[in-house]
């Protein structure tokens, strides 16, 4: 188990458009571990590369439905809306409330380069908008509406 730094806000990392990635190398796998491990440490439901400072089209999400690896991903369809709390692990201890869809349909590739599709509802839908977000440089504090507050609770799952 190797944990990562997480980059906080404020980083310029968080702000550069991210890479693709054009195939799964022993550093790449690594990486996916890596991730995986520093988001369940955190308690956080989605990390993208470039949280951890890497500038690639990377994202890992569990939202407690199981582990999914993001390569590539392209959001092909959003439907819906839906309105809630969202928290990120770059601005730690706050949150806000976002608009986002409440249906998306997401083509990406596994940890072995192969292209699935996935759809997403809810809290899925939400964490696939929020991560591939970051890996055009975007954070969720762009699309807060009112205040970002202080949440003295972890993230719930
Ligand atoms: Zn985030």
């Amino acid at each position: 188990m190797a944990l990562r730094q997480i980059r906080i806000q404020g980083d310029v990392i968080l702000e550069k458009k991210c890479r693709e990635i054009t195939e799964i190398t022993p550093r790449i796998k690594e990486l996916i571990e890596d991730m995986f491990d520093t988001m369940y440490d955190a308690n956080g439901v989605g990390l993208a590369g470039p949280q951890v400072g890497v500038l690639k089209r990377i994202c890992v999400i569990d939202i407690g439905e199981g582990p999914i690896v993001m390569i590539n991903p392209v959001i092909t369809q959003m439907d819906g809306e839906q309105t809630g709390e969202e928290g990120c692990l770059s601005l730690p201890g706050k949150a806000g409330v976002v608009t986002r869809p409440n249906h998306v349909v997401m083509r990406a590739f596994n940890e072995n380069m192969e292209e699935y599709e996935l759809e997403g509802e809810g809290l899925l839908a939400r964490a696939i908008c929020h991560e591939v977000d970051h890996l055009d440089g975007h954070m969720y504090t762009e699309k807060v509406e009112g205040q970002i507050h202080d949440v003295t609770y972890e993230e719930e799952d």
